[in-house]
């Protein structure tokens, strides 16, 4: 009975068809015995433009894919990491960064298009797995397995069935109830636009930028992160700011220019000049939420944003949802004559390191707002980790 079940293939339903719950399917796929099923509420897939920092333990997951040679094609490494003062412009520091974390973690450190990436992971699993237009309302535990119920009705059975449906995941409120969310009072926007714009307004930057570098100007009540993307031909920005504006939680509540200029008026002159550049900007709130307690509920289980919805401080959400989708495969990989054990062991592994990035966003969160910050928070255990080898434990 235990054999044939062994060699049965397991079917494992994942909802959400993000960055996480990709990464967990396109592993899966690259494994024997899986049947994997998607269902992703948005009638088309997609991701939207913004940029992404990639720190060495997520390109650890994009390597163990098969996927590190397309990925530093598509993506950037920034040359220096340079910090500018907020409203003169000064150099703070100005550090070499290209090569340095793969001699220290293992793995370089890079910033992409959120599309770019959502497209490399999606090329890892069959068209046929991926049902759009398709919204979880409700999820349940039955005799052998889950099973998750369609807005149209259908109903969906799995082996497993995993939440992957972000930071306002329906898995998860119905499995273990509403979490509450508090507004941080800081509102962001995010912005794209041609690196050559970045370099017909060089004439008003305090110091030469030709977009290789990471340069963050920092101020008492806010920051602007400029990077590149796609190899420097995209100019990456994102611009987080405090207000007593109640903003969205949401990614794709569109601003003015004009808005955001405003926010940061008294900043310094380049950097404006390089913002006002953009097209079009999008803005959205900071909201801060306890760790949960448990993700695994029998053959239910939550990754990425659905367990642990993180501020963007580390700049780690989507680099720990990856190390989960990766996680949560090796484990059903391991365990498969026992699926819900497997998933307490993934549960076990993964609850208290992605709550312990949770809490340390938050702690780097209000340390940003001190005159002056206190130094950074250390990041080595968060960057030198690999979910890829770390070791699988059922009970
Ligand atoms: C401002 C900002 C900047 C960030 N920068 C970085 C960064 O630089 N580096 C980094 O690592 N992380 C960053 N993050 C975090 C990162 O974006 C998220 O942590 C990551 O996208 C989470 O991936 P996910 O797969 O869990 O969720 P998502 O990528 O949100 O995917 C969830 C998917 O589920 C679908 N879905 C939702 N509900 C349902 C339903 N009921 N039924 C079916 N489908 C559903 C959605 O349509 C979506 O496709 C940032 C976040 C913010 C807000």
């Amino acid at each position: 009975m235990e054999t044939s079940r062994a060699r049965r293939r397991q079917r494992i339903v994942i909802v959400g068809a993000g960055i996480g719950g990709l990464t967990a399917a396109a592993a899966l796929c690259r494994m024997e015995g899986f049947e994997v099923a998607v269902y992703e509420r948005a009638a088309q897939l997609g991701e939207v433009g913004a940029g992404l920092q990639m720190a060495p333990n997520a390109v650890k997951v994009i390597r163990a894919l098969g996927l590190e040679d397309r990925f530093r094609r598509i993506a950037s490494e920034p040359e220096v990491r340079l910090s500018l003062k907020w409203d003169d412009g000064t150099v703070r520091a100005r550090e070499p960064f290209r090569g340095r974390m793969q001699e220290v973690y293992g793995a370089s450190y890079h910033t992409a298009h959120r599309a770019d990436l959502h497209r490399l992971l999606l090329s890892l699993v069959p068209d046929d797995a991926i049902h759009t237009g398709a919204e979880c309302v409700s999820v349940a535990n039955t005799a052998s397995g889950a099973v998750l119920r369609l807005a149209n009705g259908e109903e969906v059975e799995g082996d497993a069935v995993i939440g992957a449906d972000g930071i306002h995941s329906a898995v998860r409120t119905q499995v273990f109830g509403r979490s509450e969310a508090r507004f941080t009072n800081q509102i962001c926007w995010r912005l794209i636009l041609p690196m050559e714009e970045l370099r017909k307004a060089a004439g008003k930057l305090p110091v030469p930028l030709d977009g290789s570098e990471y340069t963050g100007w920092l101020g008492p009540t806010g920051h602007v992160l400029f990077y590149p993307l796609r190899g420097g031909e995209l100019l990456n920005i994102f611009a987080g700011r405090v207000s007593q504006q109640w903003a969205d939680e949401a990614w794709a509540v569109p601003s003015a220019i004009d808005e955001m200029l405003d926010a940061y008026s008294g900043w310094h002159p380049g950097m404006l000049e390089v913002m006002s550049r953009a097209a079009e900007t999008y803005k959205w709130g900071i909201y801060d939420r306890d760790p949960l307690a448990h993700w695994v509920s029998g053959h239910i289980a939550l990754l990425g944003d659905a367990a642990h919805p993180m501020m963007p401080t580390l700049a780690q959400g989507a680099a720990i949802s990856m190390e989960d989708g990766y996680a949560l495969a090796r484990h059903l990989d391991a365990g498969r004559s026992d699926i819900a054990a497997a998933l307490s062991a993934y549960e076990t592994q993964r609850q208290p390191r992605a709550s312990r990035v949770q809490l340390q966003a938050r702690q780097q969160f209000l340390n940003n707002q001190m005159v002056p910050p206190p130094p950074p928070l250390p990041v080595d255990w968060i960057y030198g980790y690999d979910a890829v080898t770390a070791p699988v434990e059922l009970a």
